[in-house]
This record gives C-alpha cells, sequence and structure tokens, in this order.
C-alpha cells in the first residue's frame, strides 16, 4: 500500500500527527498516516508554483496526451484502485468497479477531448481599427479539497479540467480516505512532469487551513461541507483568490399522482441509498402527491426493507456502512429526533446495523412536513423522508424552500407539467422521470449555499481558465 506524500518529484511520509485510517465494515484501523508539515504544504505549492512556469506553456494536444496516460493507467489498475477505495470508504466492491471506476476514466478522456475543442467568442474587428481576441488562460496554482464520499472520483473531477486547462495543483483528499489518492499519486509521478500535481495529507484545520491562506495559490477548490465552503470564502477574500465550491444538498423528489410508481420505488431504492445515502444528490426529500402517498410509502418502505448490506460475501451487498462511526451516530440522531415527532412514522429500518462497523438501516421517515428537521437538514446517510403535496404551487414552493440548490427530480408521465415544473426549481440539475445519473459531458454543480462553480463538461474547464481579452491596433 503507498503511504507517501508526492511534494514534487520526491515521495516522503508527512511528519506531523498521525491519522488513524479506518475500516469503516469493522471500525478496525488499517494503517496510521502522519499529515504534512507546514514545511512539506510549502514545498508542496512551491513545486506547484516552479511547474506552472512549463506547464502553462505546454500544447492543448500535449496536456490531453498527459490525461490520456491517466486515463490508461487507472483502467489498467482498476481492480486494485477499487480494492482500496472500497476497504476506505467501505463501498461494496462491484459499485466501485462497475460504476465509479468507469465514470473515473472517462472523466479524464472526456477532459483529454474537450481541452483540445474549447469554445468561446470569435476574433475580429469590434471596434473599427483593431482587433479584438479571446484567450482563456490558465489561473495558477490549484489548491484542490476534497470529501470522502467519493474519493478518487473526486480527484479526477478537480484533477481533469485543473491540469487540463494549463494549471498546477496542489492536492488533499480527506483525512479519512487517501488511499486512493496515494496510489494514483505513484502513476501521477510516473506520467506528469515534476510538480504539476502534489499530493499532501492532513486535516481540515490544520493542512487544509494553510492552503486555502496561502500567498502563492491562486485558487481554491473544494467539495465538502456548507461551513467549510464558508470558511474557504473568508480565506480567500484575504488575497481575493478564486474559489470553486461544491457544497452539500438535500434533493427534493416531486412525485407527481400521475407517476409510474413502479419505476419510482425502483428509482428512489437506487437513488436514495446509493453508497448509503452520502451523496449530496441523494434523492432523500420526497414529497409526493396526495393520491399516491400511501402506496408510495408502502411500496417504497418494502422495497427499501430488502436493500442488500453487511453481506460477509461483498458481492452481494448493494450498500455499504456510513464512513465513520461519527457520521453514523449524526444519522442515527436525525432518525432519533424525527421518530419523537407525533406525526412521524418510520416505515422501515431506523436503527444502526448489528457489528462493529459503522452501518445504519436503509429507512424511510414517512408523514414529515415542511417544517421537520428530517427535511430541512442534510442527513447524509441512507434514510429518505417522504412529505404529502396537494397541489403543484405547494410541491415546487416547499421544493424551493431550502437552502441548497443542487439537485433535484420530478416524476410524471405527463411531459408538459414535467417540463413547466423543472423550469420553476432552483437547483443545478433537474432530472425528470430519473436521479442521480451524471455524465461527463454535462455540468454538475449548484445554487444558493450548494455553492457554485461547475464540474464536469466544458463548463469545469471554464471555472480553471480565466477570460481574457487580448486587442491589436492596425496601426
Ligand atoms: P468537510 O467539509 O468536513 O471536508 C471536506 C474536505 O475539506 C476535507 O478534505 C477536509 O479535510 C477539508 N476541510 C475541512 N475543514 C477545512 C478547513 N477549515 N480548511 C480547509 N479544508 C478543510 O466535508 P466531508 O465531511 O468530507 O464531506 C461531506 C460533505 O461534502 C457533505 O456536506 C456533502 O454534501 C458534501 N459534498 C458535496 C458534493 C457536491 O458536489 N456538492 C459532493 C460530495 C460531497
Amino acid at each position: 500500500m503507498d503511504t507517501q506524500m508526492l511534494i514534487g518529484s520526491k515521495f516522503e511520509r508527512g511528519t506531523e500527527t498521525d491519522e488513524a485510517i479506518l475500516n469503516p465494515r469493522t471500525g478496525e484501523t488499517i494503517l496510521n498516516l502522519p499529515e504534512a508539515s507546514p514545511a512539506q504544504i510549502e514545498a508542496a505549492v512551491a513545486a506547484a508554483e516552479k511547474a506552472f512556469v512549463t506547464w502553462s506553456k505546454t500544447t492543448p494536444a500535449q496536456r490531453s496526451g498527459y490525461l490520456l496516460k491517466i486515463a490508461d493507467r487507472i483502467e489498467a489498475e482498476a481492480t486494485e484502485f477499487a480494492r482500496l477505495e472500497a476497504l476506505n470508504c467501505g463501498k461494496p466492491i462491484n459499485a466501485v468497479l462497475n460504476d465509479e471506476i468507469p465514470a473515473i476514466v472517462d472523466c479524464y478522456r472526456f477532459f483529454a477531448g474537450a481541452v483540445r475543442s474549447m469554445p468561446g467568442l470569435v476574433a475580429g474587428e469590434y471596434l473599427p481599427g483593431h482587433t479584438s481576441m479571446i484567450r482563456r488562460d490558465p489561473v495558477g496554482v490549484v489548491a484542490s479539497i476534497a470529501p470522502w464520499n467519493y474519493p478518487l472520483m473526486m480527484m479526477a473531477w478537480k484533477l481533469a479540467p485543473a491540469i487540463g486547462g494549463g494549471n498546477t495543483v496542489v492536492f488533499k483528499p480527506s483525512e479519512q480516505t487517501p488511499l486512493t489518492a496515494l496510489k494514483l499519486a505513484r502513476i501521477l509521478a510516473d506520467v506528469l512532469p515534476e510538480g504539476v500535481v502534489n499530493v499532501v495529507l492532513g486535516r481540515g484545520e490544520s493542512v487544509g487551513n494553510t492552503l486555502i491562506n496561502h500567498a502563492k495559490v491562486g485558487m481554491i477548490s473544494i467539495t465538502g461541507d456548507v461551513a467549510t465552503g464558508k470558511k474557504v470564502l473568508q480565506a480567500a477574500a484575504k488575497s481575493v483568490k478564486r474559489t470553486h465550491l461544491e457544497l452539500g444538498g438535500k434533493a427534493p423528489v416531486i412525485v407527481f399522482d400521475d407517476a409510474d410508481i413502479d419505476a419510482v420505488v425502483t428509482g428512489l431504492r437506487a437513488f436514495g441509498y446509493y453508497n448509503a445515502g452520502q451523496d449530496c444528490t441523494a434523492a432523500c426529500r420526497i414529497y409526493a402527491g396526495k393520491k399516491i402517498y400511501d402506496k408510495l410509502v408502502a411500496d417504497l418502505s418494502s422495497a427499501v426493507s430488502t436493500i442488500r448490506y453487511g453481506h460477509a460475501d461483498d458481492t452481494e451487498n448493494e450498500i455499504g456502512p456510513l464512513i465513520s462511526r461519527r457520521q453514523r451516530d449524526r444519522v442515527a440522531s436525525f432518525v432519533e429526533r424525527a421518530s419523537e415527532l407525533k406525526h412521524i412514522d418510520i416505515t422501515t429500518g431506523g436503527q444502526p446495523g448489528d457489528g462493529g462497523g459503522f452501518y445504519y438501516q436503509p429507512t424511510v421517515v414517512a408523514g414529515a412536513l415542511q417544517e421537520d428537521e428530517i427535511v430541512r437538514r442534510e442527513v447524509f446517510g441512507p434514510v429518505v423522508s417522504v412529505t404529502r403535496f396537494s397541489d403543484v404551487d405547494e410541491a415546487v414552493g416547499w421544493a424551493n424552500d431550502s437552502d441548497y440548490g443542487l439537485a433535484s427530480s420530478v416524476w410524471t408521465k405527463d411531459i408538459s407539467r414535467a417540463m413547466a415544473t423543472a423550469a420553476r426549481l432552483q437547483y443545478g440539475c433537474t432530472w425528470i422521470n430519473t436521479h442521480f445519473m451524471l455524465t461527463n459531458e454535462m455540468p454538475h454543480g449548484g445554487l444558493k449555499q450548494s455553492g457554485y462553480g461547475k464540474d464536469m463538461s466544458v463548463y469545469a474547464l471554464e471555472d480553471y481558465t480565466a477570460v481574457r481579452h487580448v486587442m491589436i491596433a492596425h496601426g
């Protein structure tokens, strides 16, 4: 197992406080990894700054070539990457191998193509006697900070557009899930010129905080909690750094009375509980039309009670445990507080799983009201609430009545109603008759406190590059 950070071309262990890296299925320690010292962070930023001088002058075709090599190397070692991610996050091995790794490989390949064909305004004489042109140039050193729910995928979403756009990066994985980042660091050191990507380990309040406050960092890209995003903004304000924030979500799912209930139930069973609900787009806040509410709650509860987890044969598992005891206890406390309300009915689940791992039963919370905490706050666990609505205005009003604005979905057989409802939702994404599906060609990112800045798609390349105007007088 790789345990060393990548600083320039050197591999070294951190020299500061040890962090225990846990196996969430058992609660046991896999290994301890020390975090980076201030001097090591300094060296990583210096290596990125030095590399920027030449990397920023490479052509799109050259950078594309590097991204394709990274994709090939990940694909060639897919099984080992999947094994490590499953170990560190508790994810079912098949979910990593069949869902995540192909999407990760495709992310590098998508940006390898996109960087060679960036769209923009045409050059021309917008002022008589002068030719104007638009350039898109890299920003500089990007501090990229990732969460624990999809470690290798978040790394792909951050690295591919950043280095594709000509920037250099100091990457910090979550202190809880560094294993695949350390493995990828070996490949990056093989493939890329020295210093283009550096990987440092450590906690948010120490290493993360040093990075976001570093004078030589030109841009901060972070996926994490809203509270963390606010700290990033405060740090960025000091030197007016560019920021790219992907923060939490609380996705509303509006199910109209005419929806195909079987399809809704199949969809919610998958998209409400995937990755044990540790997904910022999870279909977790259901608004059901009054005519289908009872059937939806009954069918969903029965379907959710069949979700497979905790089997010794991991190929049987559909979901894994939560990432940590703290996260499991947090999820449990949300459900406990909800269950104390008279109008709430926990129709399936509602308890931590057995054994030493951080499991929580897939749970349906029926009868939830708009003002309830379970409807308003992000649980980030395998818990879905269902609320009855009486008309479209009420459903849309409640869906939009949220601090978050990342993802949403609408389920109906009436396409006019679907389009009219989607147009009224204040979310970065609205799915119709599905949920959760992402593709590298399309942007992912939020509104409101879910943050701003897009991952994936050419919009991410725009975020990681600066628009510049160059004008020539004809003389
Ligand atoms: P977190 O905010 O605690 O940590 C995210 C990362 O930020 C970690 O690497 C952490 O070390 C770092 N960090 C924490 N405090 C910091 C600080 N003061 N300065 C610099 N870095 C700091 O979030 P988490 O618990 O790892 O992840 C779960 C959260 O991420 C959820 O709220 C979830 O919704 C959100 N998330 C959002 C998206 C999205 O695309 N919008 C995707 C995945 C996760």
